[in-house]
């Protein structure tokens, strides 16, 4: 099988702007951001979409949520950010390699476009 995108940016294959990584996840910055602070956080594991996560994963979704957290406090965005996940190309999703978008530094509106 060939490598997603982002396992290219993991295993340092294409550069990517990482700000965070562990042994579960590895975090980036968005290449076209949308908003001030856009970053991605992205799970080692190759999943395709969180309709692929199964219950095996749920300690790996929840590490994905409390870093999201973590880095938009380091970023200075922890008192306001938001963290979408699109499910599906009818959503928006481009890259299936599962991810958390993680976006702060302005005004979100609601609901999203
Ligand atoms: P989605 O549309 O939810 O699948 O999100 C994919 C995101 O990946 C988009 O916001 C893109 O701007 C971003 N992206 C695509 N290629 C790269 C890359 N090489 N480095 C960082 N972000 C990327």
């Amino acid at each position: 099988m060939s490598k997603t995108l982002f396992e290219k940016i993991i295993d340092r294959e294409i550069p990517g702007d990482i700000i965070h990584e562990d042994e579960h996840c590895i975090a980036f910055r968005d290449i076209n951001p949308g908003a001030p602070m856009h970053v991605l956080v992205v799970p080692r594991k190759p999943i395709p979409k969180l309709v692929d996560a199964t219950p095996e994963d749920q300690q790996l979704l929840g590490h994905l949520m409390l870093t999201c957290s973590k880095i938009a406090e380091q970023e200075g965005h922890g008192d306001a950010f938001r963290v979408a996940i699109n499910n599906g190309a009818g959503a928006g999703q481009s890259v299936f390699h599962l991810h958390l978008h993680v976006l702060g530094g302005r005004a979100m509106k609601w609901p999203p476009g």
